[in-house]
């Protein structure tokens, strides 16, 4: 007797992948980490390559039958490598926070000063925030953003770094709109003698094309996901020069992790392939011309963006002088099919769980093939919606209208 479908086995499951799978075509997706998997990154991802152990780097293994797998992970890296412009890659991390682990690993002891951007700023969890590990095994001093205009103060970064002497210097945000001065970290770095890593786990996309200015060759080592501006499957990567190489290779196995996901090495492989193409280097374009013109449409609708724009793929959007809390709005816009998160801003009066701010990307919707068109179109409905968020007419009004929209884009991936 053949095997059964998953939706024979257990319907359940099927539906609700079903129902997510009809989710993900039926609204926006403005979460700024968040992108459309190719279907060819989706078929190598959901392989038998999930069943195989490989514990080890290629022709080091400890488990016998990594013909193929060998080759994958090779294939992977060299692509990586001549994308990136790296002198090594390492793709085992499992998925973004992981990779940055890996970092604390091969240079610091717990206990050691490390430097990052605050989290109510921008910055990420993994870069010294209380609540995370790297908060609580290292002493850690984060920079923040100037109040005049919400930019990365380099002074007050190097101020901080000559009196705290940090033993790692992280470059790297999550909700941040303005592009990143590596140099100038580098230099920082250089003055108070700190390894400096980039994380570049928003913006690999568009640093892999030129669209953002690239830390590989300047920072000591640079981590990224795999997933967001990327747009490859959940995973980690980490660039380093060579003389790290073996320091990054060991924190990750044995330090971390045991046997690699293979499945996820060759979606990032195929991931790699498809951001060779001269396609890729546009679409990367056209996620930032999105985000610039949906940042003018909003400022014109009396938006109040912080740092007043973007040169990335995200948004902040204060809602203050809207007189709405951010989470009110990111509920009010996802019932109207517009996806976003609720998020907050430099110097947030509100918590953190209840904040100014939204955040929005363009990834996604850039890889829907939308283009200046919907982004005006879109300003106007999260003008409407977020004038009168419990206005239910209005919202399901809105949602048909977004529904009817997305008919016409087709995402990467998703079956309709
Ligand atoms: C998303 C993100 C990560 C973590 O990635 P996960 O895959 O969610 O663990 C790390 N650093 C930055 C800057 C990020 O934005």
């Amino acid at each position: 007797m053949a095997e059964p479908t998953l939706s024979a086995l257990d319907p359940e499951i099927a539906r609700l992948i079903k129902e997510e799978n009809k989710r993900e075509h039926e609204t926006l997706r403005l979460i700024a980490s968040e992108n459309y998997a190719s279907r060819a990154v989706m078929e190598a991802t959901g392989s038998c390559l999930t069943n195989k152990y490989s514990e080890g780097y290629a022709k080091k293994r400890y488990y016998e039958g990594q013909e193929s797998i060998d080759q994958i992970e090779e294939l992977a890296i060299s692509r990586l490598k001549t994308l990136f412009g790296a002198e090594h890659v390492n793709v085992q991390p499992y998925s973004g926070s992981p990779a940055n682990l890996a970092v604390y690993l091969a240079f610091c002891k717990p206990g050691d000063t490390i430097m990052g951007l605050g989290l109510p700023f921008g910055g990420h969890l993994t870069h010294g925030h209380s609540v995370s590990i790297t908060g609580m095994y290292f002493k850690s001093v984060p920079y923040g953003v100037r109040k005049e205009d919400c930019r990365i103060d380099m002074e007050e970064v190097r101020k901080l770094a000559k009196e705290h002497r940090p033993k790692l210097l992280w470059a790297g945000t999550t909700a941040y709109p303005r592009t990143l001065d590596f140099a100038a970290f580098r230099s920082i770095a250089d003055e108070v003698g700190a390894v400096l890593a980039a994380d570049i786990a928003h913006i690999s996309g568009l640093v892999a094309t030129g669209v953002h200015p690239s830390p590989v060759g300047i920072a000591d080592v640079v981590t990224s996901t795999t997933h967001k501006t990327f747009r490859g499957p959940r995973g980690g990567m980490i660039f380093t020069k060579k003389e790290h190489a073996a320091a990054i290779d060991k924190a990750v196995f044995p330090g971390l992790q045991g046997g690699p996901h293979n499945h996820t090495t060759a979606g990032i492989a195929v991931a790699a392939l498809e951001a060779q193409a001269p396609e890729y280097k546009v679409y990367t374009q056209n996620i930032v011309d999105n985000a610039k013109a949906l940042g003018e449409a909003l400022v014109a609708r009396g938006f109040s963006v912080v740092t007043g724009g973007t040169d990335n793929h995200l948004l902040l959007i204060d809602l203050t002088n809207k007189n709405v809390p951010g989470k009110v709005a990111s509920k009010a816009l996802a019932r109207a099919g517009m996806v976003a998160n609720y998020n907050a801003v430099p110097f947030d009066p509100r918590k953190p769980f209840d904040p100014s701010g939204l955040r929005l990307g363009t990834p996604a919707v850039t890889s829907r093939k939308m283009g200046k068109d919907v982004m005006l179109k879109l300003a106007d409905w999260m003008d409407e919606i977020v004038s009168a968020p419990e206005d239910e007419a209005k919202i399901a009004r809105v949602a048909g209208e977004v529904r009817d929209l997305c008919a016409s884009y087709p995402a990467p991936g998703i079956v309709v």
